[in-house]
């Protein structure tokens, strides 16, 4: 029954569509965070970032009038419907099917869309735009949630320039000569040693090992050739780790590792990267620690600091070890059990990398 959009109509939408659905997909709640059908007939749209949305319009019947429909990844909680005005006879938000989401806009019956005209427009990685109609008379404007961007208002982080629905555009990579580096990246702990317990039990060998496969597949997917220490929960003790990054010649070293505080505090919270010497470490190391603040705001700056760590000490190459929160603070601990910030934290350290290699490499 119903039909996609034209067809070069819908090439467009999912040409923007397809673009956004490489990472991250949504699990659990809905991706549609905000919707306003404006007073020019625009109708606007937020979404979690690299969020998978598909666009469809049917032709209205007698029972009918033309709808436009919009799917979302992630499962709505309420289904509900909101009276329309002007040309809308109602909008209506539910769930397809297990684990979805769709927005309804549908038409009163005698009206005649023309989706011939219509162009769905990604603003950002968060903000999509589809002009639907152009009201002849006045149209009172629709809507839920806010679709502008804010910015937080986070002051514990002050040197933060964090926006809410921006973090993807700060993180966008930054492409460097293809097949020209080794990076090699250590992944804390493993095995009979989990490294820091948190809170909950959090334990810091499953988030550094997590956020270091992610960081090996983004810097992959740039052409960056990458080498783990470890892939699994394995016990490796430090010369090792040492040893292979020598052993390989990598252009540069990063281990992975989270904090615990003594006395388990759940107040002290905070990122610090740590070099042992020369300038190239440094600038590494400031690169990570300044990506890493930007995606968790309110956190504090710890600083980059000259540490005597045995595998940075001892490796031959510009070497850091990132510390990318306290799994026994109460603001990182929380973060850092979810998967999606694990892998905004990744994103942080693979652009640290990435900036780094494209100035000094
Ligand atoms: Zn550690």
């Amino acid at each position: 029954m119903s039909k996609f959009l034209n067809n070069k109509l819908f090439r467009y939408l999912s040409f923007f569509l397809f673009l956004n659905s490489t990472i991250l997909p949504i699990k659990s709640s809905s991706s549609l965070a905000a919707w306003v059908l404006n007073t020019n007939g625009v109708l606007e749209l937020r979404t979690k970032s690299n969020s998978n949305l598909k666009a469809y319009f049917q032709k209205g019947n007698k029972i009918y009038g033309d709808r436009f429909w919009v799917d979302f990844s992630g499962e709505l909680k309420n289904p509900r419907r909101i009276k329309g005005n002007g040309p809308i006879k109602e909008i209506r938000l539910g769930k397809p099917n297990k684990g979805k989401t769709r927005l309804v806009i549908e038409f009163k019956e005698e009206i005649y869309s023309n989706p011939l005209t219509w162009r769905m427009v990604g603003l950002d990685q968060n903000r999509w735009r589809i002009k639907l109609f152009s009201p002849k008379y006045s149209f009172k404007k629709i809507g839920e949630g806010t679709v502008e961007k804010k910015i937080s208002r986070i002051k514990a982080n002050q040197n933060s320039s964090y926006m809410k629905n921006r973090f993807h555009d700060s993180l966008k990579l930054p492409s460097i000569k293809q097949n020209k580096f080794l990076v090699v990246i250590d992944p804390g702990h493993g095995g009979l040693d989990p490294g820091a317990i948190g809170i909950g039990g959090i334990r810091e060998t499953d988030v550094v090992l997590e956020v270091s496969k992610i960081v090996k597949k983004l810097l992959s997917e740039k052409g960056v050739k990458v080498k783990l220490t470890r892939n699994n929960e394995v016990d490796l003790d430090l010369s090792p780790r040492v040893y292979f990054a020598n052993n390989k010649n990598a252009d540069i070293f990063v281990s992975i590792h989270a904090n615990a505080s003594r006395g388990k505090r759940r107040d002290i919270n905070g990122l610090e990267t740590f070099y042992f010497r020369g300038w190239r470490g440094r600038l590494l190391a400031k690169r990570i620690q300044k990506e890493i603040l930007r995606v968790s705001p309110g956190s504090p700056d710890r600083g980059v600091k000259q540490g005597r760590f045995y595998v940075i000490k001892n490796t031959r190459m510009p070497a850091v070890l990132v510390e990318i929160g306290f799994l026994t603070g109460r603001l990182d601990a929380r973060r850092l059990e979810k998967s999606a910030h694990r892998k905004r934290i990744a994103y942080a350290i693979a652009k640290g990398i990435l900036e780094y290699l494209s100035k000094v490499g």
